[in-house]
């Protein structure tokens, strides 16, 4: 029976065979704390990788997120405007801070925040006289797929507000050729275990702003002055990264490349078996200028055509013990964030409501990705 199956996940780890080296390595050197050789070779690896001069290594993206906006003077009552359809983490920080997220739908083209609406919400407020409360912009690249960085970047500058990219689904992937977490004023990544590269758990903050990256490492080690006994002028947070887990993301980085490769070849996989079927469609990178790293691949069910619902596909699959997903649920719709200010369009609701994200992991075998597109058939006859 189907128990016994192994389980097609989502996206697990995947690790290149390099990791113990490293890890090994840091009990050699007994270097088993928050800092040392790993975490500043993984540093340098992802400042070169990404094309940005400044890397912190941090304990998650979302402490990434969290310093960010410390590191923007984001204060309880101020604003920071959000993409709506991501996963908790992007916002969570900002309430952190006693802040106000105000969200901002997306675009049907990348799913990404939509430019003109986040363009509207900050004429919004500067109408109303409260645009010195808007202190940040976190721009999300869902899946892995470039937000529409030129028009987001122009509506930024014109109110001088910094961009925070949310790189943390989309490290590999490339906008105009150049890879994100380079575009915004800084950048957050994720290593979380179902990432496109882990640590297990960890995160890294980018800037080209070297007095930024240098405070982010003050603040995530307690804040800890420079005098010779304890003191401390400002709270701190412990939000650094392990030099084991450093060791880890070593490994993970010389395989970047080679993940997002065969992602990608999932993804057009899916789409060469899907492609004469009447009512599933995918997300396509809209011109030359996107590059996505297709950290996962996701499918739009139009019941209408199909006959079948996003259910219907996600229960036949679960039978078979094949994981899936329903799109991220947008923030605007979530209860915890209800009380908050939104401004939509109804593009990520309608997508939350027919998407689905499918096994996409770069480990996965031709034969489960065969065996997952056959059960997906086999809904839809
Ligand atoms: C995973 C993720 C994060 C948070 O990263 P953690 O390392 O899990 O804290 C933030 N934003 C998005 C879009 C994510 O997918």
């Amino acid at each position: 029976m189907t128990f016994n199956k192994k389980r097609i996940y989502l996206s697990s780890p995947h690790m290149s065979g390099h990791e113990q080296k490293y890890i090994a390595e840091a009990f050699e050197q007994n270097w088993i704390a928050p800092l040392g050789p790993n975490v500043d070779n993984l540093e340098k690896t992802i400042a070169d990788y990404c094309g940005v001069r400044h890397v912190a290594a941090l304990s998650s993206g979302t402490a990434a997120i969290h310093l960010a906006l410390i590191l923007m003077g984001v204060k309880p009552g101020d604003e920071v405007f959000a993409s709506s359809f991501t996963f908790s983490a992007t916002v969570n920080p900002i309430v952190y801070q006693g802040a106000n997220p105000v969200f901002i739908d997306s675009e049907k083209e990348t799913w990404n925040m939509d430019p003109e609406l986040l363009e509207n919400a900050l004429a919004d407020r500067k109408r109303k006289g409260v645009i010195d409360r808007v202190k940040a912009i976190i721009v999300v690249h869902l899946y892995g797929m470039p937000a529409k960085m030129n028009e987001i970047l122009d509506v930024a500058n014109k109110y001088n507000i910094p961009v925070i990219e949310d790189a943390a689904e989309a490290l590999g992937s490339k906008y105009k050729g150049k890879l994100l977490g380079s575009f915004g004023n800084v950048a957050i990544l994720s290593f979380n275990g179902n990432k496109i590269i882990t640590t297990s758990g960890g995160g890294a903050l980018l800037s080209n702003d070297e007095e930024f990256i240098k405070k982010s490492r003050f603040l995530a080690t307690q804040a800890r002055d420079n005098a010779p006994h304890y003191q401390h002028s400002s709270i701190g947070y412990n939000y650094r990264m392990s030099n084991v887990l450093a060791g880890i993301g070593r490994g993970q980085m010389a395989v970047i490349d080679e993940r997002v490769k065969k992602r990608r070849e999932i993804f057009k996989i899916y789409c060469e078996n899907f492609m004469d079927v009447e009512g599933i469609s995918f997300l396509s990178e809209p011109d030359e200028k996107y590059f996505s790293n297709r950290w996962l691949t996701t499918i739009l069910i139009d019941s209408l055509k199909t006959g079948i619902t996003r259910e219907d596909i996600q229960k036949e699959l679960e039978k078979e013990n094949i994981e899936t997903r329903p799109l991220w649920k947008p923030m605007h719709l979530q209860p915890v964030f209800e009380k908050y200010s939104a401004f939509v369009n109804g593009v990520s609701e309608s997508l939350f409501d027919v998407g689905l994200c499918l096994p996409s992991g770069s480990n996965m075998s031709n034969e489960d990705l065969f065996f997952v597109i056959k059960t997906i058939k086999s809904v839809l006859k």
